[in-house]
């Protein structure tokens, strides 16, 4: 059996060739159409070949979503798509409507087919019909405890894939038409607008415009609001179960939070394959990944529901860190080209983070504009030399504490 995979989000190219640099074994990413992020930086067809490129240097896979579910009168346009997409040869197509499968069989009867967690499957004989279609591997639906993985995973022969981190929809595997009926866009077609995050209240229909105080704070009451998913530390588990693809959730997050993330992922998973017996969480990685801007941590229902998902009275993001700037380059003498992302000053603390669990915190000495000329600031977008400490590499970035 083939090693387990570490699943990251492309949500550009940018955070493409970050997830690979930090340790993701395979990529997803979506197209400009039927991918279910309508509002993702969605890869264009000569931007998925140049993901394509990028993966297959470094050897590993690149997966197109291709979840949305077909209405009639989409299905020429979608035929079309998928036969531009035929060329490009990607590893796999991220898929639920039996539609699309369909029309995926005509048009491209080779390709490797994984059914997104949208699918809902919940069952080993669920598990078992998709593979008898074709279907390589099962994105669990997020509702299944640890030992119903067990148990689906003992009853099937197709591969299994679970997400272990990032946002959860309040909904039924992410099947919910809140925004659609609030707002007329459908988290179905990609567009949701969150509706579920926002700050409700009651109101008697006497008293139009008098809110009853049922929150828990001057900022309102989430009652819908999910906390985050976070499984770093039930690793060892989710793999003894028979999951063989971990994957993170985020094509719409930072290239910050991809690298954050993955890298804490990657280091779990090198330490559990190389001493599975003598594996333990090393409580770096959990402070690392509270350094990402999050809801707070839950872990979903993989022990039931022990652990509240909803979490009405404190629903705000913890953000502790700034992303601040990327390094372009190192010359031999330490002195970095770095991109800004945020305006950082000479005198400042800040911490260069790379793959590897590499990072060290370092003063922000002298900034020269790239002709050399001094600068008192680095401003968002622009390009500066500073020195770094030893060991900065290309693709290390910059974050502040606040
Ligand atoms: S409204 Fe909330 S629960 Fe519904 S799809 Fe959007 S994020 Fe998920």
């Amino acid at each position: 059996m083939s090693p387990p995979e570490l699943l990251a989000p492309a949500g550009d190219l940018e955070k493409l060739e970050t997830a690979l640099a930090y340790g993701a074994d395979g990529v997803y990413a979506g197209g400009e159409q039927f991918g279910l992020r309508a509002l993702a930086g969605n890869f264009s067809l000569e931007q998925l070949a140049r993901a394509r490129e990028l993966t297959r240097r470094r050897g590993k896979r690149l997966y197109l979503t291709l979840n949305a579910y077909l209405k009639p009168g989409e299905t020429d346009d979608c035929r079309r798509y998928l036969e531009h997409l035929r060329s490009l040869d990607l590893d796999a197509y991220i898929v639920a409507d039996p539609g699309l499968i369909t029309l995926l069989r005509e048009v491209d009867p080779g390709r490797e087919l994984h059914l997104s967690t949208q699918a809902n499957t919940t069952n080993a004989e669920a598990a078992e019909f998709w593979r008898r279609t074709g279907i390589r591997r099962v994105n669990l639906a997020r509702e299944l405890t640890l030992e119903e993985i067990r148990a689906v995973a003992a009853g099937t022969r197709v591969e299994l894939e679970v997400f272990v981190h990032g946002a959860l929809c309040v909904a039924y595997s992410g099947r919910c038409l809140l925004s659609a009926a609030l707002t007329g866009r459908s988290a179905n077609r990609g567009l949701c607008t969150q509706p579920c995050r926002w700050n409700y209240a009651l109101m008697e229909e006497t008293r139009p415009g008098q809110f009853l105080a049922i929150e828990e704070d001057a900022r309102g009451s989430y009652l819908l609001n999910s906390r985050d998913l976070c499984l770093i530390e039930h690793l060892p588990e989710l793999l003894a179960a028979g999951v063989h693809s971990l994957k993170i959730e985020g094509r719409m997050k930072s290239r910050y939070y991809v690298a954050a993330v993955t890298r804490v992922y990657r280091a779990a998973l090198d330490r559990y394959l190389a001493d599975p017996v003598n594996y333990v969480c090393d409580p770096l990685w959990l402070e690392e990944l509270d350094k990402v801007s999050h809801r707070p941590y839950s872990k979903g229902f993989l022990f039931g529901t022990e652990d509240p998902q909803l979490h009405p009275g404190d629903a705000r993001y913890r953000r502790s860190h700034d992303f601040v700037g990327v390094v372009l380059r190192v010359d031999e003498a330490g002195r970095a080209l770095v991109e800004g992302r945020n305006r950082f000053f000479p005198g400042e603390e800040l911490e260069l983070i790379g793959p590897g669990m590499r990072q060290v915190r370092f003063t922000v000495g002298l900034l020269a504009a790239e002709d050399g000329t001094p600068r008192t600031v680095a401003q968002p977008n622009a390009r500066l030399l500073l020195d770094v400490p030893v060991g900065a590499q290309a693709g290390d970035l910059l974050r502040r504490e606040h």
